[in-house]
């Protein structure tokens, strides 16, 4: 008669508890997306004005559509794209630059 030895192998579980200071290194992590600041062109260039005549430049600025672009995109500051819209808008009354554009 053969009596079955009850060969309880246990596995040795390597109790790997997470490492506390794993978890930690990760916080102070650089911001994604806020990181790249466009620099405002009229600025860099050092642009005395902006004229509503020089049309090919104000087309930059100007979307797909005709309509003028926002900060947000173009990266134009504040002060510069106040000019900007001014002059877009008087290039606009005189037929330089479309109000809209068809689709
Ligand atoms: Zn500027």
């Amino acid at each position: 008669m053969r009596s079955a030895s009850p060969a309880s192998s246990t596995a040795s579980s390597a109790a790997s508890a997470k490492d506390p200071r794993a978890a930690a290194a990760g916080a102070a992590s650089e911001r994604k997306f806020f990181g790249r600041r466009k620099a405002c062109r009229f600025c860099t260039d050092k642009v005395a004005g902006i004229s509503y005549k020089d049309v090919s430049m104000l087309r930059n600025y100007l979307t797909e559509r005709g309509k003028i672009m926002p900060r947000r995109l173009s990266g134009t500051c504040a002060r510069h794209q106040r000019e900007l819209t001014l002059a877009i808008k008087r290039a606009r009354n005189i037929a330089l630059v479309a109000f809209t554009e068809e689709r």
